[in-house]
């Protein structure tokens, strides 16, 4: 079956199969906006010049809230992803990987990779249950040094996929550097571009035929717990491999159901700090890094129309009555 066959209006729950079979945790991470990367594609607020980031200390004091808080709803394994900017330039950044290791946790990294060698390998050495989501910017590194690298992480054990911004009117140029990871045995994420503007999220122009590419192409290589799940009133199961698809096929409208954002998933948002239900809800914040902020006590109703960001999509969302 197509993913675009799939009967989403016959779908009553979704989420990320590690999200919805164990017991986890999760929190986004935005940890900061510098990035030694200028992408021309970037959005504004998505990145600057100027260091951003926060303290050591006030960032081991929220790790351990977080502990706190998840344990009381019995939640007791974590997934941390982090993200920017570029998240790895914060000074602190493999002592922080050491704090959210104190518990049975899990770490996703998306960064540019512009790190060194010898940099992840000190990484793996605090934890092996890292995954990397490597973002690919034709601007600043070249498909061939990037691939060095990615190969050499994906031999030393860290799962990882590429990251590569579709960007629309730049289409054509951007799914041959997919391509060309894909044919090298690299899971390739292929992203839509889309722009937030005032809370809400535009897609941008692609035609029927880019569509359908997005829709259908480059089916994950790895299996993995990162695997999304459609479940129907019948218990069908419909996997889809690649989150973004969920976006492309339209498949982000949850208005209405109940959603275990804010309840057993967070986005921590710098540098404003706020703590949030996650990044595109239109829900009042739950609190502050410096101030405190307080969970809901169980899933609550999606009051947004478009599900805009795969982060979000991937938090189990349940629909009540069809
Ligand atoms: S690497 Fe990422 S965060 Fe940095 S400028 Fe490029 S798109 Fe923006
Ligand atoms: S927009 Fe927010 S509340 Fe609605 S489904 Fe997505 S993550 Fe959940």
């Amino acid at each position: 079956m197509k993913f675009s066959d799939i009967p989403f209006d016959k779908i009553v729950m979704v989420g990320n199969k590690r999200f919805l079979h164990t017991n986890t945790f999760n929190v986004n991470w935005l940890l900061g906006r510098y990035c030694n990367y200028n992408c021309s594609y970037c959005w504004p607020y998505a990145h600057t010049k100027k260091k951003d980031h926060r303290p050591l200390n006030v960032i081991i004091d929220v790790i351990e809230t977080i502990f706190l808080n998840a344990h009381d709803k019995g939640f007791d394994k974590f997934t941390f992803s982090f993200s920017g900017g570029e998240p790895t330039l914060h000074p602190d950044f493999l002592d922080i990987i050491k704090y959210t290791s104190l518990e049975d946790s899990n770490v996703n990294i998306t960064t540019n990779c512009s790190q060194s060698i010898n940099w992840f390998n000190k990484l793996l050495k605090i934890t092996p249950k890292i995954s990397i989501t490597a973002s690919f910017h034709p601007e600043f590194e070249t498909p061939e040094r990037f691939i060095e690298k990615i190969k050499y992480l994906k031999d030393a054990g860290i799962y990882l996929q590429i990251n590569i911004v579709l960007v629309h009117n730049n289409f054509d140029r951007m799914w041959e550097y997919a391509k060309y990871f894909y044919d090298q045995g690299i899971s390739v994420q292929a992203k839509i571009e889309v722009e937030y503007r005032n809370n809400t999220t535009i897609e941008k122009p692609y035609t029927e035929d880019q569509l359908d590419k997005i829709k259908n192409g480059f089916p994950r290589i790895t299996e993995t717990n990162y695997t999304f799940e459609m479940i129907d009133q019948n218990n069908k199961v419909y996997e889809v491999d690649n989150i973004e698809r969920v976006i492309g096929l339209g498949f982000n409208r949850f208005k209405g159901w109940e959603c275990d954002t804010g309840y057993r998933s967070i986005i921590i948002h710098e540098p404003s700090g706020l703590v949030k239900r996650h990044y595109l809800c239109n829900d009042e914040p739950l609190g502050h890094i410096e101030k405190g902020f307080e969970l809901y006590d169980s899933p609550k109703e999606c009051i947004t129309e478009i599900c805009g960001s795969c982060a979000d999509c991937k938090i189990p969302k349940y629909r009540r009555s069809l």
